[in-house]
């Protein structure tokens, strides 16, 4: 029986050893991970309970050695021998495999200015305790980037009295991943809640208590937060010769360019059915890859297939995407008295669909616009946007029919 070595131990990494012996393995997996924790979730470090930080395990050190994982903790892998199938690891060991996974996430992106040194960044659990060890009600941040993260840190540090400002060289916040509509409901919350945007700017320096903004104004801060996205970490592939781009290239069974190496979660960009690569940057995304990916190195052959999804919470609301929304979509909305759910159609086909709204109050009609999409309709618009249509029966229709 061949070992299947595991490289990251993140969300992806982890749930791919376990599901592999879900999937019947009965041969050695080794998980190895660079950080000195049990694995851990990374969502948590960006809504933590009373504002403390939360490391939330993915499992126990009993529920790894129950499923007899071996997990090399604080171990980073350091060269990939493809020839002879062999890891070299930062501790000079080498591990023979006959499957690899790559799991090696992503790692935040790096802003190019003077005095960029002076930036924190907010990915892993210990820059997430540097962060919270440090601030405080009446405490200035700075926070360089308004995506997801940057706003989700933005929104606890409002609730912990911390002035917030947010720099964003967009003219909009959540300009990526977020369709529009919800996008500006939620920049409208964040102004309601105090947070200061400077949108539409570019830094042009750094100092260790100030960002100095394009037009030469400058933001006071006592720390400053980057958040401007992050890059796969696809080192240890290129320099093998794995065929790369925006992240580790994969077929749609999530194998690489070479056979007997798997790519999953953050770190892989997976063949679509139409073509071209894509990579996701979610949670939902790294649990089922990785489950695609470990029931294909232990003799399946699916293909991936997953809807992608994401959430976000800031403040009171949740948000959750599912699917890719587009621009040339036909968008409908749905409107109920605290939330909103938007629909998009691609020529009549249903695609995908978000919503905002109090906590996870969206979620259920989430899921059920999840099926509908998975059934393949294109449902009534008037019917889709009429909140007295319970979206149960548009899919027992659509399967009648
Ligand atoms: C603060 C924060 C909040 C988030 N909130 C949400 C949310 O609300 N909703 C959502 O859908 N998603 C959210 N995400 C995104 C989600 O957490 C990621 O998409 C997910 O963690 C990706 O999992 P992964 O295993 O692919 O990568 P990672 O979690 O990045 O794990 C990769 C691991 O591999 C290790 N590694 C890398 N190279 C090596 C090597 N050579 N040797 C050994 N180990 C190595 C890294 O140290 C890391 O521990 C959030 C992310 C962050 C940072």
């Amino acid at each position: 029986m061949y070992r299947i070595v595991i490289i990251g131990a993140g969300e992806a990494g982890t749930r791919a050893a376990f599901a592999a012996r879900e999937a019947g393995f009965s041969g050695a997996i080794t998980l190895v991970g660079a950080e000195p924790h049990l694995p851990y979730e990374r969502p948590p470090l960006s809504k933590p309970l009373d504002g403390a930080v939360r490391m939330k395990a993915i499992c126990t050190a009993e529920a790894l050695a129950a499923a007899g994982i071996d997990y090399l903790q604080g171990v980073s892998a350091s060269r990939l021998d493809t020839g002879h199938r062999f890891v070299i690891l930062s501790d000079g060991r080498t591990l023979a495999y006959g499957r690899l996974l790559l799991a090696t996430g992503a790692r935040p992106r790096r802003l190019a200015c003077p005095g960029a040194d002076h930036t924190l960044d907010f990915r892993t659990y210990a820059d997430a305790a540097a962060i919270f060890s440090r601030i405080g009600a009446g405490g200035r941040v700075v926070i360089i980037g308004g995506g997801l993260i940057g706003m989700e840190l933005a929104a606890v540090l409002r609730g912990k009295g911390t002035i917030v400002s947010i720099v964003e060289a967009a003219s909009k916040p959540l300009g990526r991943a977020v369709p529009p509509r919800f996008a500006a409901k939620l920049h409208v919350r964040h102004q309601k809640e105090g947070v200061h945007f400077h949108l539409g700017q570019g830094i042009g320096e750094i100092t260790p208590d100030a960002v100095v903004l394009d037009d030469g104004s400058s933001v006071s801060a006592g720390m400053i937060i980057s958040a401007i996205g992050v890059l796969p970490e696809i080192a240890l592939a290129q320099a093998a010769g794995l065929a790369t781009g925006n992240g580790i290239l994969t077929d749609a069974f999530l194998r690489t360019s070479d056979p007997h190496i798997f790519a999953a979660g953050d770190c892989a960009a997976v063949l679509q059915p139409a073509g071209g690569h894509m990579r996701f940057e979610s949670w939902r995304n790294a649990r089922s890859q990785a489950e695609t990916a470990a029931r294909n190195m232990t003799g399946g052959n699916e293909t991936f297939s997953a809807l992608p999804w994401f959430w976000s919470d800031q403040y009171d609301l949740g948000l959750q995407v599912a699917g890719v929304p587009r621009t040339h979509h036909q968008s409908v909305v749905r409107r109920f008295e605290e939330s909103e759910l938007e629909f998009y159609l691609d020529e009549g086909r249903l695609v995908a669909t978000a919503g905002l709204g109090p906590g996870i109050g969206v979620a259920k009609d989430i899921k059920l616009a999840e099926m509908l999409i998975a059934v393949g309709v294109s449902p009534d618009p008037s019917a889709l946007a009429d909140p007295a249509v319970n979206l149960k029966t548009l899919i027992k229709s659509a399967r009648a029919a």
